[in-house]
């Protein structure tokens, strides 16, 4: 089987020490480290032998209290999400202005209304919105940017006005959002909220990822075309490839540091190869995702039958070996040779596949909107008169979300009960992409930190079944109460 891969077999060692877990005591460092690095106390990271890591109050913690905010180590907005929402490529947090939000999904769902669309293939999006802002009605509306049966379209013109300014919305500067700050590369794909969110993210991935002027011809050309394959595919690829950029820039920034290092000492042994043990610190945030291929670990979806298993889970291996190669011919770099390997590659993804974490940002259009609705006579007929018909335009779909997948540190620390002390849930002010952990119900000092991974309210048989998709079988003080 992996005779396919020929780094796989050249790469061996370096691969396996990649994949061997880290020791609780890295573990414990780590998490350790992180806490402190955000200055985030109240909250403990701890490994034992039996269910791997937990997350545990280190204080109590009252009913509704914040327990944890969590910023991604990596994480993307869905390709088609993208049309519906201008967010920061880094922080996710809504860009530009109400305007323009709403001219730019107008203009490029009239674009769109003319192309037809493809849908994913092995697709992890089955477990969108069960988890975040999970109270949230309107989070339904994965697929919808092609519907249009109730829309009435806006006269010619509005739109263009929307987009370029002219046309200022009634009460919108209540609302106003950061500039979308363009990519410096110059891709045109990627916005920002601010120089430092552009700055932050090309030095962290987007620099080897960029298709902008300044990358070479060849490169960009690569790159398109691994980006291409992954939106008609899947676009978990783009998050495995933002996943290896991150490693691979980290391995360049601690080699630089380790020659200056030797530089002082004169032992200066400059070579090409890879440094493994720069390898592997570079690959520490990732290697504590736990992790499986993910040809094996990827739920049969319904319509497979479990006699073609096994033709299934080789099809979506080989689809993986097709990304990595298009991504290989973009961004391969000898001394990091080890992360282009199909087994790396898998457990990335696996990794995602497993903690699929959704990103889940609300919409400040559909605040303004409630904010008109709530309006009294006569600012509220006097406001309508413009916003009716844009409202009309948008149709039902006025409120879509931020939507993508990401991997949070922390929040992937939680482990599951059908009867949490916690949930992942979005407050008010919580308008970017970090997760968000709430406390349930009241938490002591010393407790582990647990949410629901499924729908509490499945009964026992239909909790564990959903469950068998993460690998394991519910031990909780509510199933072993259920079990028949
Ligand atoms: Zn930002
Ligand atoms: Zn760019
Ligand atoms: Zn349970």
């Amino acid at each position: 089987m992996d005779s396919i891969c020929p780094i796989g077999l050249q790469c061996a060692t370096e691969i396996s020490a990649l994949l061997s877990p880290p020791s609780p005591l890295q573990v414990q460092k780590y998490y350790h480290d992180l806490l402190t690095a955000r200055g985030c106390s109240g909250i403990k990271v701890k490994q034992d032998g039996n269910f791997g890591k937990g997350l545990y109050a280190d204080m109590d913690f009252k009913e509704g209290e914040l327990v944890l905010k969590d910023p991604m180590l990596v994480g993307a907005q869905h390709p088609l999400n993208k049309i519906d929402c201008l967010v920061c490529s880094f922080c996710f947090c809504f860009i530009g202005s109400i305007e323009l939000q709403i001219g730019r999904r107008l203009y490029m769902q009239h674009l769109r209304a003319n192309e037809s669309h493809g849908c994913e293939v092995g697709s992890s999006s089955k477990h969108c919105h069960e988890m975040d802002s999970s109270d949230e009605e309107e989070s339904t509306q994965q697929c919808t940017s092609g519907s249009s049966k109730t829309k009435v379209p806006l006269p010619e013109g509005i739109v263009e006005s929307l987009m370029n300014g002219q046309l200022v919305l009634p009460f919108s500067e209540k609302f106003s959002l950061p500039p979308a700050v363009p990519c410096p590369g110059g891709c045109g794909e990627a916005y920002y909220c601010s120089m430092s969110c552009a700055e932050a993210d090309w030095g962290s991935s987007h620099s080897l990822l960029c298709t902008g002027e300044s990358s070479d011809s060849a490169r960009r050309e690569a790159l398109l075309k691994f980006i291409k394959h992954a939106n008609e595919t899947n676009d978990i690829f783009l998050l495995a490839a933002k996943a290896i950029s991150s490693t691979m820039l980290m391995y360049r920034k601690l080699k630089a540091v380790s020659l200056e290092e030797q530089m002082k000492h004169n032992t200066s042994c400059v070579s090409n190869h890879c440094n493994l043990s720069i390898l592997l610190e570079a690959w520490k945030p990732i290697s504590m995702g736990h992790k499986r291929r993910w040809w094996d670990c990827i739920a049969l979806p319904d319509d497979v039958d479990s006699s073609d298993e096994a033709s299934f889970r080789l099809q979506i291996k080989m689809l993986a070996f097709e990304s990595l190669q298009l991504l290989k011919t973009a961004i391969f770099d000898k001394e990091c040779e080890p992360l282009f390997s199909l087994e790396i590659y898998g457990n990335i993804i696996g990794m995602f596949e497993l903690n699929n974490l959704d990103l889940v940002v609300a919409s400040p259009v559909e605040d303004y909107f409630l904010y008109i609705d709530d309006l009294t006579y006569p600012n509220k007929e006097e406001a309508e008169k413009i916003t009716q018909p844009v409202l009309d335009a948008l149709g039902e779909e006025y409120s879509i979300y931020c939507e993508g997948t990401a991997f949070f540190p922390l929040q992937s620390c939680l482990n599951h009960s059908c009867c949490p002390n916690a949930k992942a849930f979005k407050r008010e002010e919580d308008k970017d992409g970090q997760a968000t952990i709430i406390a349930q119900r009241s938490i002591c000092k010393g407790e582990e930190i647990t949410i629901s991974y499924v729908d509490e309210d499945l009964t026992f048989e239909e909790r564990q079944a959903s469950l068998a998709d993460y690998g394991f079988r519910c031990r909780c003080s509510k199933c072993i109460e259920e079990e028949p």
